[in-house]
């Protein structure tokens, strides 16, 4: 239930009307938006009607919010989420770009791919400590130690990290090191690692499942943001189509229909989106002509001799070049970088 209190109405009357609805056995979340409450009750609602709501003193109207998905909804939050991370605010009118290794593989290899990045552009550093790789013979990561490196690679040259999380365990482990946490596309519907990055307070990149459709996408969104962590972004990284010759099919339909859906800055992976080193440029600067708010991009010296993800990552020369097109493509966007 969407519930808009009336244009001022006090806060002695907002916080009555939310213990109310509290007390009716309901989830209480607000957002302001041009000086009015908006109150979102989520849970089980036979307790109260829309008609007793909307009569509360300083309601105006209580209504139902149209879409599954609540907290991540425009309809609640109508104006455009902003995430605070190092020099980079994730939604704002800058697009943000992440770039780094698919894997960190050692200090050599990570020091100097984030000097690389820095100089093209980039405000936040990727680098997977924990893979979630197809065969458990495949390169696994070098866990903590690998995160340890990252993050002074990333220190180093004035950006902010973000890795995957796993699972529930390695939580606190990443919170420590990472600046964003990562939910890969296999665990977007792992509810109980989605709870547990609900409950800090770490900016969450969520990545679309391999076959998941946007709405349960964002109601994946809806878990983390349902246990009180606001600050999540999505990641469109390709989904699963009948199509051979690309890695994934990215699905670039997904960021205007998100943009519209929800307030939620939408970050665009052309890297696993594609899988193949010479479409990965075009297919970014399409993803911030469509829209995107930010771009998370493979890059590595040595691509050749990659543990992971080589045949996409993109040379260092690559990737300035493609930062530089992003800038000028931006700016037809009334974006920039
Ligand atoms: C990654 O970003 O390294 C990764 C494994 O991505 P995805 O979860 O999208 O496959
Ligand atoms: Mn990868």
């Amino acid at each position: 239930m969407l519930i808009l209190l009336k244009p001022g109405a006090t806060e002695v009357t907002a916080s009555d009307v939310m213990t109310h609805l509290r007390m009716a056995g309901l989830a209480v979340h607000r957002t302001d938006h041009d000086g009015r409450a908006r109150i979102a009750a989520v849970g089980d609602l036979s307790a109260v009607t829309f008609d007793d709501v909307a009569s509360w003193p300083g309601v105006e109207s209580a209504q139902k919010l149209p879409r599954p998905f609540k907290l991540a909804s425009r309809a609640f939050h109508p104006h455009d989420t902003i995430i605070s991370v190092g020099r980079a605010m994730v939604g704002a009118q800058a697009i943000t770009i992440m770039a780094g290794p698919c894997s960190v593989e050692g200090e050599e290899q990570a020091f100097t791919i984030a000097a690389a990045v820095a100089k093209a552009g980039a405000t936040v550093m990727r680098g997977g400590a924990y893979k979630p790789r197809t065969s458990p013979y495949a390169f696994q990561g070098l866990g903590e130690e690998g995160l340890k490196i990252l993050r002074r690679a990333a220190d180093a040259n004035g950006l902010a990290v973000i890795s995957e999380v796993m699972d529930t365990q390695q939580v606190g482990l990443l919170s420590r090191y990472a600046d964003i946490l990562q939910i890969g596309a296999r665990n977007m519907q792992n509810y109980s690692l989605l709870h547990e990055v609900g409950l800090t307070r770490k900016p969450v990149m969520l990545k679309r499942g391999l076959s998941s459709t946007i709405e349960e996408w964002l109601m994946s969104a809806e878990h983390i943001m349902a246990q009180g962590n606001q600050q999540v972004m999505l990641c469109e990284r390709g989904i699963r189509t009948f199509e051979t010759y690309t890695r994934n099919t990215l699905d670039l339909n997904a960021v205007p229909v998100v943009k519209e859906l929800s307030h939620l800055p939408v970050i665009v992976d052309p890297s696993h989106g594609v899988g193949i080193r010479d479409k990965v440029a075009p297919m970014a600067r399409a993803a911030i002509a469509a829209g995107a708010d930010g771009l998370i991009i493979e890059v590595h010296h040595d691509p050749d001799h990659a543990l992971s993800d080589g045949a996409q990552s993109l040379y260092p020369h690559q990737f300035d070049e493609l930062v530089a097109q992003i800038r000028t493509i931006a700016e037809v966007v009334g974006r920039c970088v």
